[in-house]
């Protein structure tokens, strides 16, 4: 009650102020969401024609979940939460290697989690907004100028809107950071490996329901899951030593190349992506790092500031996090917007400095660099079945999310 009263003083008191939201991902949602409760007046404006609902897993824990549940979103995750499966590791051929059982993995995290399909989380997101803030699909921002207490942001279509304050939300190749911080190179730090994540339009027969299977080998993961209709999905990474010419070849092609070899679900996976190759998330990875996230009214969330990479199995909790932060920091300084980010951008650091580190150290998991890394790789997983060892891992999980 004291929370909507808060939220009721806070819109009196700001009502009919003007955000502009560039990107309308998990970020740019989460923020156009957060400022909206808050009284602003929003526009979202998202490159792609149409919603983005790709991609694989993410994880709300710890500082993720509570900003989800600050953001008023566990009622409509609740019921897309896929919750704890049984993952079974495989030889290169698909046959098992070994499985962990779902209740390790559920001992491991607790019980204020969510496990849920990117899409479903954006779902979500848009699902909380859509009626509230002007969102615009298919236009792009052109430029930005700072006027007094103001920014003027000139839109693809030509629209040039006056804005209070500008949200950088586009992702890790960001427009509105190139027009505003500089260049991509300057900030971009290549971490020498791609990202592929699909939804599977038809379930993989072979595989038994509500499990994912996950092989791993020296430079590589492919992990496909079979969890129903419009549940299914895959997910592949892997090391190269030049993204561009991956990225330039395309999804299908460039996958198939990299896992073509591996039997199981992925074959089949990977002929569901050629029939249907933009369905793909398909990046390289690499971690965004800058000394400053904000610029006078410009500031810069999510990915596009400092993304952390898939390694860390944390963006999306971040963008959550980062957003409500935003929000909470604006609603505490008044009309003193740049107070506000300052202080939003002290309050966040430690954590994304935090967690671009564990993603770093995460880079030998998903991509081992020797036979001998994937056999220790494989040791510690099946440690982790023995009761004594499951408590360290809780342990080490809470220490993360603290
Ligand atoms: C379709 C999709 C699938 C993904 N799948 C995975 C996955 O499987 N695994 C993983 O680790 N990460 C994935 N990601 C990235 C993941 O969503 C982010 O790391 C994390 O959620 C942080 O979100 P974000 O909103 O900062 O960035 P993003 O989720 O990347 O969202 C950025 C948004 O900005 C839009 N945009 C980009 N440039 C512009 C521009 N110039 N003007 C306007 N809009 C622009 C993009 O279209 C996108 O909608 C995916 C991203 C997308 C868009």
């Amino acid at each position: 009650m004291e929370a909507r009263e808060n939220a009721a003083l806070q819109h009196a008191k700001t009502s009919g102020r003007r955000a502009t939201v560039v990107g309308a991902g998990i970020a740019g949602l989460a923020a156009a969401l957060r400022l909206h409760q808050q009284g602003w007046d929003v526009v979202v404006v998202e490159r792609a024609p149409t919603r983005r609902s790709g991609g694989y897993l993410v994880n709300l824990h710890g500082p993720g979940y509570a900003a989800a549940e600050r953001l008023g979103l566990i009622p409509a995750l609740t019921p897309r939460d896929i919750g704890f499966f049984t993952s079974v590791l495989v030889h290169a051929d698909g046959r098992e290697k070994f499985r962990i059982p779902a209740a390790v993995t559920e001992a491991a995290v607790g019980n204020r989690a969510l496990s849920l399909f990117r899409g479903d989380l954006e779902s979500a997101l848009y699902g909380a907004v859509a009626d509230l803030v002007d969102i615009r699909f298919g236009t792009t921002v052109q430029a930005v100028a700072p006027t007094s207490g103001e920014v003027a942001v000139t839109l693809s279509d030509g629209d040039r809107l006056q804005t209070e304050l500008l949200v950088g939300a586009d992702g890790v190749h960001s427009r509105v950071r190139e027009l505003v911080f500089g260049a991509e190179p300057e900030y971009f730090v290549d971490q020498g490996h791609m990202v592929g994540a699909f939804p599977l339009e038809t379930v993989l027969e072979h595989l038994p329901k509500g499990v994912g299977t996950t092989f791993i080998g020296p430079g590589r993961t492919a992990a496909v899951m079979n969890l129903g209709p419009e549940r299914s999905s895959a997910f592949f990474t892997y090391r190269c030593p030049d993204p561009g010419t991956e990225l330039a070849l395309g999804a299908a092609p460039a996958l198939t190349r990299a896992f073509g070899d591996l039997g199981g679900g992925v074959a089949d996976a990977l002929h569901q992506l050629a029939a249907d190759p933009d369905s793909a998330y398909f990046d390289s990875v690499g971690q965004i790092v800058m000394d400053r996230w904000s610029h006078d009214r410009v500031v810069l969330l999510g990915d596009a500031a400092w993304c952390v990479t898939v390694f860390a199995g944390y963006g999306a909790a971040l963008a959550l996090d980062g957003a409500d932060r935003l929000g909470a920091a604006l609603a505490a300084n008044g009309d003193d917007i740049p107070t506000a980010l300052d202080a939003w951008e002290t309050s966040l650091r430690p954590e994304v400095h935090k967690r671009q580190a564990l993603a770093r150290k995460g880079i030998s998991r998903f991509a081992p660099p020797s036979r001998t890394h994937v056999w220790a790789g494989e040791l510690m997983l099946r440690a982790i079945q023995l009761p004594g060892i499951r408590g360290l891992v809780r342990r080490a999980i809470q220490r993360a999310n603290n």
